[in-house]
């Protein structure tokens, strides 16, 4: 039954909810719908406008539901797809050397097609509309990042890709694999891919600086000035990432990013945990984007970021499932109520954030970080028509404030239909696209061969 997005039409929509939290100039509207065609927004309004002035138009909601943009998950990482559930007590360092390392030597361009449209339907399935990815791995056998454009086209999921590369033994990431013109040829091969998806564009990915020879570095921030390429990297995780920018630069990691021109490209950076005033005002200076990674950084014990201080600074910050393995799930309606419940147990103050800022963040807060803004991230007429309808649970039931129960109420099983520049990817509670049943038969083979042949399941991490 899986039939990918190809199959679907661009329809004529109008999306109903009692409210329509449009993240956008026209604010909150009650007894609301927008009207979608041919993969765009055409206008939000009320229903009873709207219903008027388009009367042919299919309708998707009974009235009863919530109605936001998609959700923008800004970081994550597909190539952890098939590894959920292991080593989720390392820290951040050790948990790169004894899983990410060995499952990176394995995996392929179908691991990286087939988990990509598995974990699409989480991501579907929990409100994403748009997935911010860096495929970490270090098979020197195969260009196997390219094969996410595939899962993500499939899928019907609009996405950004990028490849993680590190060439440095030791570090957070994957061993020494490969030559630096190796690496290159990898993204180049990644960015010609996307040149025909329709809704997936390219970035240039730095798994971390400190995976990286400073010879590597170099080449990406001359290929990224060269072809106009944005960043996607990790900054400020973890404290020992800092310490080991003072021994090796004697400077911090986005002191270092920055002297070698690393920030004067758009940057979007996952975590931003370990951050002084000087770092928060050398990203504001920049321009960069933070993606904000809650779950992850409780998982390794890395830290809490400083959300307030990045929002009141003005940096453009959005929200992250991060990878499937330092998450062990693709679930962003968690990462959304973690992200609100991180900061209010840290400050012990239930006041330092709301539920509003946080939606902010899942949705226009994380296009501003990818420079996505003018397309999606709002409920806006002229915008791409990403859209998603909470409805039919009861966990939707009672809206005495509908952000505040989509925040802390809701679930996946809350999500009833999700648009994706104007398809119907998910209908009813259902993937139209990638049928759940028959993807998870797909993948059974190649969630056996990650365990054997990384030997994780050897080293004990894998119980299969
Ligand atoms: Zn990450």
């Amino acid at each position: 039954m899986t039939h990918g997005a190809g199959g679907l039409d661009r329809g004529e929509f109008l999306v109903r909810g009692e409210w329509v939290l449009t993240m956008g100039p026209a604010g909150d509207v009650r007894d609301g719908a927008v009207h979608v065609s041919d993969g765009a927004i055409r206008s939000v309004g009320t229903w009873s406008d709207l219903s008027a002035i388009v009367p042919a138009a299919t309708v998707i909601g009974d009235g009863t539901g919530i109605v936001t943009p998609g959700f923008v998950n800004t970081h994550t990482h597909l190539s952890e797809a098939l590894a959920t559930g292991m080593g989720s007590e390392l820290r951040l360092f050790q948990w790169g050397e004894h899983i990410v390392g060995p499952l990176g030597e394995v995996l392929t361009v179908e691991d990286a097609r087939e988990g990509t449209a598995l974990r699409s339907i989480e991501l579907l399935l929990s409100g994403v509309t748009t997935v911010n990815d860096m495929f970490v791995h270090g098979n020197p056998r195969e260009f196997a990042s390219v094969g996410v454009v595939a899962g993500l086209e499939l899928a019907g999921l609009r996405g950004v890709v990028s490849f993680g590369a590190e060439d440095l033994p030791g570090g957070p990431g994957t061993p020494p694999w490969t030559s630096v013109e190796r690496i290159i040829d990898e993204h180049l091969a990644l960015e010609a891919a996307t040149r025909d998806a329709e809704l997936v564009s390219f970035r240039y990915g730095v798994g971390t600086l400190l995976g990286q020879s400073d010879e590597l570095l170099r080449a990406g921030v001359d290929a990224c000035r060269d072809k106009g390429w944005g960043v996607h990297t990790h900054l400020h995780e973890t404290r020992e990432e800092l310490a080991a920018s003072a021994d090796r630069w004697g400077r911090r990691t986005a002191e270092h990013a920055d002297a070698i021109g690393m920030l004067s490209v758009p940057i979007i950076a996952g975590h931003a945990v370990w951050m002084l005033d000087s770092d928060i005002d050398l990203l504001v200076r920049r321009g960069a984007g933070v993606a904000h990674n809650p779950v992850a950084n409780m998982i390794l014990g890395s830290g809490v970021a400083p959300i307030r201080a990045l929002l009141a600074a003005g940096i453009p910050v959005g929200i992250g499932t991060d990878g499937a393995a330092s998450n062990d799930s693709q679930n962003m309606l968690e990462a959304i109520k973690m992200a609100a419940l991180l900061q209010k147990v840290h400050a012990l103050d239930p006041g330092v954030i709301d539920a509003s800022t946080v939606l902010e963040m899942a949705t226009i807060g994380g296009a501003r970080a990818l420079g996505m803004d003018s397309v999606i991230g709002s409920l806006e007429p002229g915008k791409r028509a990403d859209v998603v309808l909470f409805q039919g649970s009861v966990e939707v039931a009672v809206r005495h404030d509908p952000a505040a129960q989509l925040v802390y109420g809701a679930s996946p099983r809350a999500v009833s239909d999700v648009l994706v520049d104007g398809r119907r990817i998910v209908a009813n509670h259902r993937c139209a696209t990638v049928d759940e049943a028959e993807q998870i038969e797909r993948v059974r083979p190649l969630v056996d061969h990650v365990a054997r042949d990384s030997t994780l399941g050897a080293a004990g991490w894998s119980k299969r």
